[in-house]
């Protein structure tokens, strides 16, 4: 078989044509001698054979000493990236220019060898301008941590601020308060002189109101401690008496109001890691909230037992009241939350009672769930920690 030994110059161009590549031949003045660009990536403009190369090729101007230490094969071949031409389609196009020495009958020549890499150049482009991209997006998410920083001092600012108003505030309000209550007292049983009913009835009314803002106030000082981590528990090793003990204290509260209540312990209760005061606090949120939330008439019932695996008491504060609508469920016990139950049979209240409440039973090291229904009422539980008398957890193992 035999093989090409020449290739017709006009098949060399159409098939450089083709792969968009075009060449030019420069001898050692830099003249060119002979070229091939039939897709004007040299430039579309003018006719170059027997030009100076570097009209044809401004961008080698400065280069000359480069170029002949390539003709003189001093140097490897000079590559230039991403030329800027307009073809002969007039499209913009970049171009590759490679010079390099070889040898046109006896004497050295340039080669300059052109090819399209208008793809790369592109890619090359988007990849720069998404570099940018990212790094301005960068320098921005940069900006807003710190702005987020900035912003979570000044909330701790803002709240800590909070904190210390409310807490001096209800300081300042406990006093007079309490001044209140006590000549309300005096007055009520008679010390400054015989009242008649219509007077006692008003007094009344201030005593109650006077007890209601000094448990507002209780609230936010205990509030603030629970949300600076300054609330802190004497726990002791007691049985469930002082539980029922604070139910029981309860019971007026419900004979007022018209409702039953009834309350059912288990027998042989193991004892429990309990805060008397806490705990007792905890015991009147829930049954004054059962007592407020269930109509005239409704029952409350509260048992305590132990959970199966003996290592919790559990205490469950039940009602036949208005209960809580689903949507407000997931919101209850957070701070300041009250239900549209709550809203509609007007009951008073600030919705402080139940953060309260859970804090502290979470404090205990127990656990706080409700279930409720509306229109059927709710079920509120609470877990103490059980433990033996010197104090040590009761395992699952009971
Ligand atoms: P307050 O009673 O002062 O509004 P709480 O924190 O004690 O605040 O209770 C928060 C909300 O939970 C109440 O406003 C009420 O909507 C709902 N809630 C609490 N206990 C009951 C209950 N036993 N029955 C129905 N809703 C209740």
């Amino acid at each position: 078989m035999r093989r090409a030994t020449h290739v017709e110059p006009a098949v060399a161009a159409a098939l450089l044509a083709n792969r968009r590549v075009a060449w030019v031949v420069a001898d050692q003045a830099l003249q060119i001698t002979s070229l091939v660009d039939a897709t004007g990536l040299l430039g579309a403009t003018g006719d170059w054979l027997g030009a100076a190369l570097l009209d044809a090729l401004p961008e080698l101007v400065g280069s000359e000493s480069e170029l002949a230490a390539v003709l003189a094969g001093r140097s490897d071949p000079l590559c230039i990236d991403f030329l800027e031409r307009t073809d002969c389609d007039a499209l913009a196009v970049y171009v590759r220019l490679t010079a390099a020495a070889g040898d046109v009958g006896s004497a050295r020549a340039l080669f300059c060898v052109f090819e399209d890499v208008t793809d790369l150049g592109i890619s090359r482009q988007r990849l720069t301008q998404s570099r940018n991209q990212l790094l301005l997006a960068q320098r921005s998410l940069a900006d807003t941590v710190l702005d987020l920083q900035a912003s979570n001092t000044e909330l701790r600012r803002l709240t800590d601020m909070k904190s210390v108003f409310v807490s001096v505030a209800a300081h300042e309000l406990r006093t007079p308060l309490a001044v209140i209550s006590s000549y309300a007292d005096l007055l009520a049983q008679g010390l400054v002189g015989e009242l008649n009913e219509r007077q006692l009835q008003g007094l009344g009314i201030i005593r109650d109101g006077a007890e209601r803002l000094l448990q507002v106030t209780a609230n936010l000082l205990d509030m603030t401690r629970i949300e600076a981590g300054r609330l802190e528990l004497v726990l002791q090793v007691l049985d469930a008496g002082a539980l029922v003990a604070a139910v029981e204290e309860q019971r007026p509260l419900f004979e007022q109001a018209d409702q039953h209540l009834a309350l059912a312990v288990e027998p042989a209760l193991p004892l429990a890691l309990i805060d008397e005061v806490r705990a007792t606090q905890i015991v009147v949120n829930l049954l004054s909230n059962a007592c407020k939330y269930t109509p005239g008439g409704g029952a409350i019932a509260v048992t305590l037992r132990q959970l199966a695996d003996g290592s919790e008491l559990l205490l469950t504060v039940s009602d036949s009241g208005v209960g809580i609508a689903l949507e407000d469920q997931p919101q209850i016990g957070s701070w300041l939350f009250r239900a549209q139950s709550a809203n509609e049979i007007s009951a008073k209240g600030v919705g402080l009672g139940l953060y309260i409440t859970r804090s502290l039973v979470e404090l205990h090291g127990g656990r706080f769930w409700f279930d409720s229904a509306p229109g059927v009422g709710s079920a509120f539980h609470v877990t103490f920690l059980a433990a033996d008398a010197e104090g040590d957890l009761r395992g699952n193992d009971g």
